[in-house]
């Protein structure tokens, strides 16, 4: 994957830009890696498999995501992306809702 596509790839989810983090190149090229979403309240993220983006999501990628884990578990637990983009926003969102009008 050639890293200037990240300046026309924008994250399905809510429009901004992505992060890439390359786990494996050659010859300049990200091989594996991952790109994140660099809207903090957003917190999608896609695979980077063979050198191609997976904007896919977690249903349609079925299997490869959890092998893509397995695969890459180390980098992706040091990036803090345990869980696909799409579970961790829904339970960020929870649990801001579980946040607000609680004491301070
Ligand atoms: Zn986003």
């Amino acid at each position: 994957m050639h890293e200037w596509i990240l300046q026309i790839l924008r994250c399905p989810q809510c429009s901004s830009r992505f992060e890439l983090t390359t786990f494996t190149s050659r010859d300049d090229l990200t091989v594996n890696g991952v790109l994140v979403c660099v809207a903090p309240e957003c917190g999608s993220w896609f695979p980077v498999h063979r050198g191609v983006p997976r904007m896919l999501s977690s249903q349609l990628m079925g299997d490869f995501l959890s092998e893509f884990m397995d695969e890459h578990n180390s980098q992706m637990s040091l990036l803090g992306l345990s869980d696909f983009g799409e579970t961790t926003q829904a339970d960020d969102m929870s649990n801001v809702k579980l946040g607000v009008g609680l004491p301070h």
